[in-house]
C-alpha cells in the first residue's frame, strides 16, 4: 500500500534529511507498525491506572489473602479438599502449621495465575530440627499454582544451613537447592539474606507460568524472588514442576491454581499475605514483538485513526494543522478516506504553503512518515525561498 501511495510524489526534495526534532502534540517518535499499536511516546496510549499504597505497605489493586484476622483466614483459606484449613490463627495477627504432619495443606479458595505476592513468615527463636536435619528446621513452603502443579519457593530455617556458617557449632548441613528462597529441587538463591530464626522473614515474589500453545511449550515461566528485599531468584526460567528428589519436566496444566502453604511437619507462621493478579507478556496482543495479532494490532490503529480524524473539523481543508493532524492519522491506518484527504491536503499545501516557521513544523511531522517509509523523502515541502 505504502509503495503504491509513494507513486504520483512530485521529485521536490526538502532542503535538509534530517530536522532537528521540535517537540510537538502529535506525530513525534516512530509510527505503529504490525505488531506495536501505538507510536514510540504516543500520548494516545491509554494511560496506566493508579495505584494507591496504604499505610501497611498494601497496593490499591491487591487482593488481601490474609490481614491478620480470623474472619480473613476462614474466608480466604481452606484445606487441600476445599474444608476448614487446620492452621491456628494466633491473636498476634498471625496464623500457623505446628509438629507432626497434622496440618494438612493451607490453601487459598480462590485461585491465580500469574501474579506479585508478598508473603511474611516466621520461625520460633528456638527452633530445632524435628527429628533431625536441615530439611526438618521449618520446612514449609510457598506453592504458586499449588502442590499438584507446584512450583514451590522454599520456606526453611536457613540463617543455620547457610555456607557462610560452616563450621559453626550450630551450622546445619544442608543442600543449596532447597534452603530458603530457593525454587526448590531447581535453583538456590542467589544469595542467602535470611534472618535469624524469631524474625520476621520476607518474600516478594513475581511469578509468570509457563506459556503453551497445545502440547508445545511457548515459554518456560519464570519466577522472580526478593527476600527481606535482596534479589534471590533473577527472573528463573522454570525448567520443570519443582519436586523432591527428582526432575520432573514442564507440562501444560490449568491456567489458575491455588496458593497453597505446606505442612512439612514443622512450626512456622505466616501474616501479611497479599497478591496481584498480572497478566502475561504473552497476553499482549496489541503491542509485543513476542506476542502482537497483527489482526488485532490493526484493529487498534484503526480505532485510533478514526477517533483522531473525528476531531479534524474540516479534513479537505489544506492548512498545515490539518497536513500535520492528517498525517498522524495516516501514521495508525494509511488507508481509505484518511489517505485521500491526507494525499489531498498536502498536494494543496504544497502548491500554497506557509512561512518558513511553519513549513518546517509540517516536515517534522512529515519526517515522521519517511522514517516509517509511508511516504518517500520527496513528499516533504521545499523551504520557502
Ligand atoms: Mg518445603
Amino acid at each position: 500500500m505504502h509503495n503504491n501511495a509513494m507513486v504520483g510524489y512530485s521529485l521536490i526534495l526538502a532542503a535538509s534529511a534530517l530536522v532537528p526534532g521540535a517537540l510537538f502534540a502529535g506525530l513525534y517518535g516512530d509510527i505503529p507498525n504490525a505488531t506495536h499499536a501505538w507510536a514510540v511516546h504516543d500520548t494516545n496510549r491509554p494511560k496506566p491506572s493508579r495505584v494507591t499504597i496504604n499505610e501497611k505497605g498494601v497496593p490499591s489493586d491487591a487482593i488481601v489473602l490474609f490481614d491478620g484476622t480470623k474472619e480473613s483466614f476462614e474466608k480466604n483459606w481452606c484445606d487441600g479438599n476445599g474444608g476448614p484449613a487446620k492452621w491456628i490463627v494466633n491473636d498476634d495477627g498471625t496464623f500457623s502449621c505446628g509438629t507432626g504432619f497434622k496440618f494438612g495443606e493451607c490453601r487459598t479458595r480462590e485461585e491465580f495465575g500469574d501474579c506479585q505476592l508478598h508473603i511474611e513468615y516466621k520461625h520460633p527463636a528456638d527452633i530445632t530440627s524435628i527429628g533431625g536435619g536441615a530439611q526438618m528446621r521449618g520446612n514449609s513452603g510457598v506453592f504458586l499454582m499449588g502442590p499438584k502443579y507446584g512450583y514451590e519457593v522454599q520456606v526453611l530455617e536457613s540463617y543455620f544451613t547457610c555456607k557462610e556458617l560452616d563450621g559453626t557449632p550450630e551450622f546445619v548441613q544442608n543442600y543449596a537447592d532447597g534452603q530458603a528462597g530457593a525454587v526448590y529441587a531447581e535453583n538456590p538463591p542467589l544469595v542467602n539474606p535470611q534472618r535469624k530464626p524469631g524474625e520476621w522473614q520476607v518474600y516478594d515474589i513475581v511469578f509468570h507460568q509457563p506459556v503453551w500453545k497445545g502440547s508445545q511449550l511457548t515459554h518456560p515461566g519464570s519466577i522472580t524472588v526478593f527476600f527481606n528485599g535482596v534479589l534471590v531468584q533473577d527472573h528463573w526460567e522454570m525448567e520443570g514442576q519443582t519436586t523432591h528428589c527428582r526432575r520432573r519436566p514442564l507440562a501444560p496444566h490449568p491456567a489458575k491454581g491455588p496458593l497453597s502453604l505446606q505442612d512439612h511437619g514443622c512450626p512456622v507462621s505466616f501474616r501479611n499475605i497479599w497478591l496481584r493478579p498480572l497478566a502475561s507478556r504473552w497476553d499482549n496482543l496489541t503491542h509485543s514483538d513476542m506476542s502482537a495479532d497483527p489482526e488485532k494490532v490493526m484493529a487498534e490503529r484503526r480505532a485510533t485513526a478514526a477517533k483522531l480524524y473525528a476531531k479534524i473539523a474540516d479534513p479537505k481543508a489544506a492548512t498545515a494543522d490539518n497536513v500535520k493532524a492528517l498525517a498522524e492519522v495516516v501514521s495508525y491506518a494509511d488507508e481509505g478516506a484518511y489517505a485521500a484527504d491526507f494525499r489531498n491536503a498536502l498536494e494543496a499545501y504544497r502548491a500554497k504553503p506557509g512561512d518558513a516557521k511553519e513549513v518546517k513544523s509540517v516536515n517534522d511531522a512529515l519526517n515522521v512518515l519517511v522514517r516509517g517509509k509511508v511516504i518517500p523523502e520527496s513528499a516533504k515541502i521545499a523551504n520557502p525561498k
